[in-house]
């Protein structure tokens, strides 16, 4: 089974999703994969692909793809998988991924799975993916190629680049004006909670409506200062303007995957669960003994946050000097 990746850029630099997407197309049973990234400069995304293990590396360069846009990387990584005969395109349930697979499968009428977090069995494939909000797993067999498919990202451990390995680099032209690019991406502007990488964070502290008011999520930011962890959010905060909506978790907002996730005064809504229940260890501080969050936490405190909360900020800045 050939497979070809869809190999994102973030900053320039390579996409921790590119290396997860190999593990990926393994676990799919690839006998072989290539790759196809775009940007301004993709050498060393290029070198690193082939060290990732990718056969053939199609690259396109140009100032104008330093964004995301639409209607010219559809084009272009259309004509790559015309080219690279690939039984299976790959690549990741990111803003960009659900953006472009979607065209992509339009253009080309190929069959596309979005978001899949396991993969059951190979030859044909089996893939499981969330539904209804993770309330519900799919199991879809793949009956036919070529076929487009997104991984959810974090859902399979990166692959280790071997420093041994080089694959053959293919350098594609841009021809803009034949691309039929409608819009153009003038400028990108981070939200605050981009800096903050909640999507790549292996500490993560929530806050949830039990802080009672936004001035008190200095709370969550000084024990997410003294664990060196990103601070997150329930829904409920967002929608009433506490914290900006990047830093939402939950169906509707950013999927994590962290080592490690601190709930504080979060209830733990079906919607709130099913974007950090895969967290590796998950506290929750609640003064409800019932509330659903202790149903998914690995360890559950039972209490005022406004006693707990700047305990543990106390004893973590104290043991780990931040
Ligand atoms: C279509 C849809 C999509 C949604 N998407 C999302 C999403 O992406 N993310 C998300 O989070 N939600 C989402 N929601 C909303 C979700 O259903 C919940 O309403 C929301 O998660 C609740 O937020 P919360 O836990 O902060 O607030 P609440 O449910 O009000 O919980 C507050 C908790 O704080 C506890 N508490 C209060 N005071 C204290 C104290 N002093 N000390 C300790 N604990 C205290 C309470 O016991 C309670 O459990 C979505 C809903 C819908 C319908």
């Amino acid at each position: 089974m050939k497979t070809l990746i869809f190999a994102e850029l973030k900053e320039g630099k390579l996409s921790s999703t590119a290396a997860e997407l190999f593990t990926f197309a393994l676990s799919l049973g690839a006998s072989e994969a290539s790759a196809v990234v775009l940007g301004e400069t993709v050498e060393e995304a290029a070198k690193e692909l082939g060290r990732l293990g990718a056969k053939t590396i199609y690259t396109f360069s140009d100032p104008k793809l330093k964004f995301f846009v639409d209607e010219a990387y559809a084009s272009l990584v259309s004509k790559v998988i015309a080219e690279a005969k690939s039984d299976l395109i790959l690549g990741a349930a990111t803003f960009t991924g659900k953006a472009l697979f979607p065209r992509l499968a339009a253009n080309l009428k190929f069959p596309l799975v979005t978001d899949v977090s396991k993969v059951e069995s190979n030859s044909p494939p089996v893939v499981v993916r969330p539904s209804y909000g993770g309330n519900v797993y799919q199991k879809i067999k793949l009956e036919k190629t070529p076929a487009l498919l997104t991984a959810r990202p974090k859902s399979f451990p990166a692959a280790r680049p071997d420093l041994s390995k080089n694959g053959e680099i293919k350098t594609g032209a841009v021809d803009w004006p034949s691309l039929n690019v409608r819009t153009s991406v003038l400028e990108k502007v981070k939200e605050e909670a981009q800096t903050l990488n909640l999507g790549d964070a292996d500490i993560i502290v929530s806050g949830g409506r039990g802080l009672r008011e936004p001035a008190n999520f200095s709370l969550v930011r000084e024990l997410a200062a003294a664990v060196g962890g990103a601070v997150g959010a329930s829904r409920a905060v967002v929608d009433a303007g506490w914290i900006p909506y990047a830093h939402q978790v939950g169906q509707t907002g950013r999927t994590v995957n962290p080592k490690l996730y601190f709930a504080c005064g979060i209830s733990g809504a079906i919607q709130h669960l099913v974007g950090m229940q895969s967290a590796g260890i998950i506290v929750a501080i609640n003064r409800d003994k019932d509330a659903p969050i202790f149903g998914a936490a690995t360890y559950g405190i039972v209490g005022d946050l406004f006693e707990i909360i700047p305990a543990l900020t106390k004893v973590f800045k104290e043991k780990l000097g931040r």
